[in-house]
């Protein structure tokens, strides 16, 4: 599931208004109580030779969103575009084997890979 992509829009909307370049800078898992955000407006700083890197001014926002707010945004994903929450549309998903290090790619099994939003609706599923 695209939980992180969903806690950002979430984080985005808690955090408004933003400065123009905020990003998110990291994001962990914080218990069982959600995901906590973190971000800020990266600067490039010049470094050795030709390499550069990037600075976070001042001190970076952190915003703890819960899963239940994931939930809710993903549902809010679907209703306005009528694709699948879990793969935003793409109609696949990774999956982490638990002997093997590669991730690997399969349908997506919230909606089977059709990338629609399935119907959520008890009412609704037999209409079709
Ligand atoms: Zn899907």
């Amino acid at each position: 599931m695209s939980l992180i992509t969903h806690a950002e829009i979430v984080a985005r909307r808690k955090l408004a208004p933003l400065p123009p370049g905020w990003i998110v800078s990291a994001w962990k898992p914080s218990g069982r109580d959600g995901i906590l955000v973190c971000g800020g407006v990266p600067r490039a700083v010049p470094l050795w030779g030709s390499l550069s890197g990037k600075l976070f001014e001042g001190e970076p926002q952190s915003v703890l969103v819960s899963y239940e707010e994931i939930r809710a945004e993903s549902r809010r994903f679907e209703a306005a575009t009528g694709k699948c929450g879990d793969c935003l549309g793409s109609g696949r998903a990774t999956t982490q084997e638990r002997r093997g290090r590669t991730p690997r790619q399969c349908a997506c099994p919230r909606c089977a890979g059709t990338r629609r939003a399935p119907v959520t609706h008890p009412e609704q599923a037999h209409a079709g």
